[in-house]
């Protein structure tokens, strides 16, 4: 009988630690914590680099106004 309560306890901490794990996973951030951000040479804006544009050798923001300068 101990050893099936043991199992039981066993079991039962086993699914807390994937509970957690699983919350865990959830709660992260979907943006990339280290991604490298940079500059509008127009605005000065800082902006994602995956979200900025170069023109005329320039890096520029993805707002209209600074991309048609
Ligand atoms: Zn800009």
């Amino acid at each position: 009988m101990a050893r099936i309560l043991l199992l039981i306890v066993l079991v039962w901490i086993l699914f807390q630690i994937v509970k957690r794990m699983a919350a865990n996973t959830d709660s992260k951030p979907s943006a990339k914590p280290d991604e490298k951000f940079v500059q509008c040479a127009n605005c000065g804006c800082h902006i994602p680099e995956s979200e900025s544009q170069i023109k005329n050798n320039k890096i520029v923001c993805n707002s209209p106004e600074c991309l048609q300068k």
